[in-house]
């Protein structure tokens, strides 16, 4: 009826009202979580496959709201990516990571490193460099110690341009990783004209490689790929045993999934690890 379409109208009006301002109190909110120390890091290993070593640690922030609410990253990223605040937000990251990751080198646990994700915003934004130089300066980071992670996706949105952010950050001793390869459908061509250490293969055909061929094959063509430029492999998201004998098979370098460990707060992995500098 008219009536029933007018209300339904207006109750349209109102939801999109309400997800408005809902999102602009959560860019606000966000914009003081530094501030509020709201936001934390948790880190997850990164397993040498066949020695069963820890290589590696990846850096995860979490944002718990004074609500107690924890929001995820896949939320709050991307907010704070189109607001701008991801750049003041990822220094902190990358500054309370190298603080880290110094107390970690002092203890004794080297030839590890610590890997950082790095959204496009930041890449491309021109602090980038001396912050990360001035950063590995405070805190006397050593060359290969500390690795960007960079999505396959914002790398190719502008290739000429990443080439020349990805030297720079190099010549400070940062190590890159392509993040979440697969899922790009980058053309392999442009791979070659990175420089790059690392690709890691998206979680998704991880997980089905059990069941799918395509996505065995997908997985093999990867690690085949990446070896023929010299490039590390580190398969995401492996669950099971079996997944790992699988990349074990395939000559995959590195593991990171629940079968090893969620990402976990510093002090959880210095119980875990903690004679891994040994
Ligand atoms: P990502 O970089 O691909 O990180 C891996 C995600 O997979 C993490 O989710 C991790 O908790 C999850 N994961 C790890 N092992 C497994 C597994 O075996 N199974 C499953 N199902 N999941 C697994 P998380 O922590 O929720 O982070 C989501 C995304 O948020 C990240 O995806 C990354 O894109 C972004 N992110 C997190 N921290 C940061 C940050 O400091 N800066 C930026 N720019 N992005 C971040
Ligand atoms: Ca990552
Ligand atoms: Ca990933
Ligand atoms: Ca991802």
């Amino acid at each position: 009826s008219k009536m029933g379409g007018r209300n339904r109208y207006q109750f349209y009006i109102a939801s999109i009202d309400q997800q408005l301002r809902q999102r602009r109190q959560m860019e606000t909110d966000l914009d003081n979580a530094l501030a509020n120390r709201e936001l934390y890091l948790l880190y997850q290993p990164q397993i040498e496959l066949g020695s069963n070593k820890v290589v590696g640690v990846e850096v995860l922030l979490r944002w718990q709201r004074r609500s107690g609410d924890l929001v995820s990253p896949e939320t709050f990223i991307p907010l704070a990516e189109q607001t701008g605040a991801i750049v003041k937000i990822g220094e902190w990251v990358l500054e309370q990571t190298c603080e880290q990751l110094r107390d970690w080198l002092d203890i004794g646990w080297r030839d590890f490193r610590i890997a950082v994700n790095l959204s496009a915003v930041q890449l491309h934004h021109e602090g980038l460099e001396s912050a990360i130089k001035r950063i590995m300066i405070a805190h006397r980071i050593p060359p290969g110690a500390l690795e960007l992670e960079i999505t396959e996706t914002s790398l190719m949105q502008d290739v000429e341009t990443a080439r020349k952010k990805l030297l720079a950050l190099r010549k400070l001793g940062v190590a890159i990783a392509i993040d979440d390869f697969g899922t790009g459908h980058s053309s392999l061509a442009y791979l070659k004209r990175l420089p790059l250490d690392k690709i890691k293969i998206d979680r998704s055909f991880i997980q089905d490689m059990q069941t799918s061929n395509d996505d065995a094959t997908i997985v093999r063509t990867i690690i085949q790929l990446s070896h023929s430029l010299q490039l590390k492999v580190l398969a995401e998201g492996v669950e099971t045993r079996e997944t790992e004998q699988l990349l074990v098979r395939l000559g995959c370098d590195e593991g990171q999934g629940y079968l090893y460990s969620k990402p976990v707060t510093a002090e959880a992995l210095m119980d875990k690890y903690g004679r891994f500098g040994d």
